[in-house]
């Protein structure tokens, strides 16, 4: 029989790496596992995160780096596995990737959220051709061109700005005549001269053979639907919960986030939630390390009953 952790952490976001720090710092028999190389979640694909404090401005990249550099001084390092199922055996939780079964007391899961697609015509097909979910990945790459954001939220807000930095033009489409995204945000955009919003507008299907050359969108009040040229689409429609593997684990709200409260309690014992993959109201970097800590904490709590 394997080993009987006394906490698994799911992912090496900052909800994970909150988690890690307080686990490492209350010294429990801890494993962490991330698929990815890097730590910092969907940080690392952040140009700028200027809502952190005692950050102001930081790359979400050299966030990420930092973050990961303290809890690393703390002992704590995840392992690289991709979890391909949870399970819970008479109270024992076990975590298993394509190399291991792992078990565990309590698992805080921190798995985060990814991009939402839009599911039109040429998205998939054009996907690395043009099409990007990255802003400051895939940036470079269009310097001098024309972009088209398509969003209206902190993410679309951000690209968008970064990338009128770079394009000749950029294009925000949004379906909405009023943005989601942050004021100060708001305001930096409409400051770019080369930005233009295109209101009220729904993306139809990003046109292209090998690689993208325009985006056909329909202004849902007058109907009308156009072309516009450019060469690259970038999708910012907000996220979906990574919680595919928790169905019927723990229960989940309609949209597929996991339902518990500050505290991270889920509907099942010893079964801890935290970060973007929760059900809250605002997501954030500051949130989810707090969501982090606070599920350690239940966790100790559950530990000692
Ligand atoms: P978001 O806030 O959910 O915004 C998604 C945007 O996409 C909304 O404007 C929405 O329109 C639009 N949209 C959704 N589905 C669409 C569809 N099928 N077709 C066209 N448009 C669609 O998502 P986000 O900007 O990706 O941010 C994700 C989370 O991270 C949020 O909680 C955000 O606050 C947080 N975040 C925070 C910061 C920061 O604090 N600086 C930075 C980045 C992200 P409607 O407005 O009409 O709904």
């Amino acid at each position: 029989m394997s080993e009987i952790y006394d906490l698994i952490i799911l992912g090496a976001g900052p909800a994970g790496i909150g988690a890690a720090i307080y686990a490492s710092r209350a010294k429990l028999n801890m494993l962490w596992i991330e698929k990815k190389f890097v730590q910092g979640g969907q940080i690392t694909d952040t140009y700028e995160v200027d809502n952190y404090p005692g950050m102001p401005g930081i790359s979400g990249m050299e966030l990420g780096e930092a973050m990961a550099a303290h809890v690393k001084k703390l002992g704590a390092s995840p392992v690289r596995e991709n979890v391909i199922s949870i399970e819970e055996e008479e109270g024992v939780k076990i975590v298993r990737t394509k190399k291991h079964e792992y078990r565990a007391k309590t698992l805080i899961i921190a798995l985060g959220a990814a991009h939402r697609k839009l599911g039109i015509p040429g998205e998939e097909e054009l996907g690395g051709m043009g099409v990007s979910y990255c802003a400051t990945c895939d940036g470079a790459f269009f310097k001098d061109l024309t972009a088209v954001v398509v969003g209206g939220g902190n993410v679309a807000c951000e690209d968008a700005i970064f990338l009128a930095r770079l394009c000749k033009k950029v294009y925000v489409v949004h379906r909405r005549n009023e943005l989601r995204g942050e004021k100060i945000l708001q305001d930096r955009l409409f400051a770019c001269e080369n930005a233009e919003m295109v209101w009220d507008s729904i993306p139809l299907e990003i046109c292209g053979q090998d690689k993208v050359t325009g985006i056909k969108v329909e202004n849902v009040k007058t109907k009308e639907v156009r072309t516009i040229e450019t060469d690259g689409v970038f999708i910012a429609v907000g996220i979906v919960p990574n919680s595919q593997l928790l169905k019927g684990l723990v229960k989940l709200d309609e949209s597929g986030y996991i339902l518990a409260g500050e505290e991270g309690i889920t509907s099942t014992p010893g079964i801890f939630a935290a970060g973007d993959i929760r059900a809250k109201a605002l997501r954030q970097v500051v949130t989810a390390v707090s969501d982090g800590a606070n599920a350690v904490a239940s966790v100790q709590k559950y530990l000692l009953r």
